[in-house]
């Protein structure tokens, strides 16, 4: 990572670089604090230990105050964010020429006897990986592409490792259930959860009635789909589907 990091300097001399790390995790800020202390406007920030941290504009305005708009991307508002394994992937490349092959790939779930951590050629099946963690303790009634919050559902076990998987989760019939959702009670926990702020009951009612209008008013497409949403729901409602929904009624109505 640091051979990136160095790259990165290199080549974007005046760049400001904020290493954001959260602060439960003391030994890896003290490291690349010792680590950075020489690299020229080079900081260490200490974030909050939340989900989702790593979210691209939620860790741009936690480290810089900067808001990335609607619609925008993080060089909009003259921000790169790369990821430690990205950062430390371009200082390998530098190094040796070797093109990315391989990715480092959690493997978990209920349904998985051994979960460890495992490096893995891309393009390995799915199927084969699982075997490295001890095999399976049951036949999977979920597989999950990614982490619990945002994870996608995976069709079978041939599918591939790809160079974005950076998890794969196996869920048992018990852990695989979706629970039934039931009537909104007006908590409002789900507006506290939103990193971004938005109206998650407002958007899922206005989802329900295909509302274009009021889904551009309350900014759906502005919704990174972390799941905090439906996660603290007390109803079970599943918000996060609701959001996606909405994001393809307004693709469908033309808007961007
Ligand atoms: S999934 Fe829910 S909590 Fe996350 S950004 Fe979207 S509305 Fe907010
Ligand atoms: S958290 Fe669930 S029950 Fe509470 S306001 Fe939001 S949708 Fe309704």
């Amino acid at each position: 990572m640091y051979a990136g990091l160095t790259a990165l300097k290199k080549y974007y001399p005046k760049a400001h670089v904020i290493i954001g790390i959260e602060n439960n995790k003391k030994h890896a800020i003290e490291v690349m604090r010792k680590y950075t202390d020489d690299v020229d406007k080079c900081d260490v920030c200490e974030l909050p230990a939340s989900y989702p941290q790593g979210g691209e504009k939620v860790l741009i305005y936690n480290t810089t105050g900067r808001i990335v708009p609607e619609g925008k991307l993080p060089f909009d508002v003259g921000c790169i964010v790369l990821n430690a394994t990205t950062l430390s992937f371009i200082g390998k490349y530098l190094l040796t020429g070797r093109p990315l092959t391989t990715k480092c790939v959690t493997i978990d779930g209920s349904a998985v006897k051994e979960p460890k951590n495992v490096i893995a050629y891309i393009g390995t099946p799915v199927r084969e990986l699982v075997e490295l963690a001890g095999g399976l303790v049951c036949e999977p009634s979920k597989v999950l592409y990614g982490g619990p919050m945002m994870g996608l559902s995976m069709p079978d076990m041939d599918q591939p490792v790809l160079k974005n998987t950076n998890a794969l989760l196996f869920f048992d019939e018990k852990d695989a259930r979706l629970p039934e959702p039931s009537a909104c009670i007006h908590c409002g926990r789900c507006l506290d959860a939103c990193p971004l702020k938005l109206m998650p009951t407002e958007l899922e009612h206005a989802c329900e009635k295909r509302d274009v209008a009021m889904l551009q008013k309350l900014k759906v497409n502005l919704c990174m789909e972390c799941g905090s949403c439906s996660f603290v729901c007390p109803a079970k409602r599943n918000l996060v589907e609701s959001h996606k929904l909405a994001k393809l009624i307004l693709r469908e109505a033309g808007v961007k």
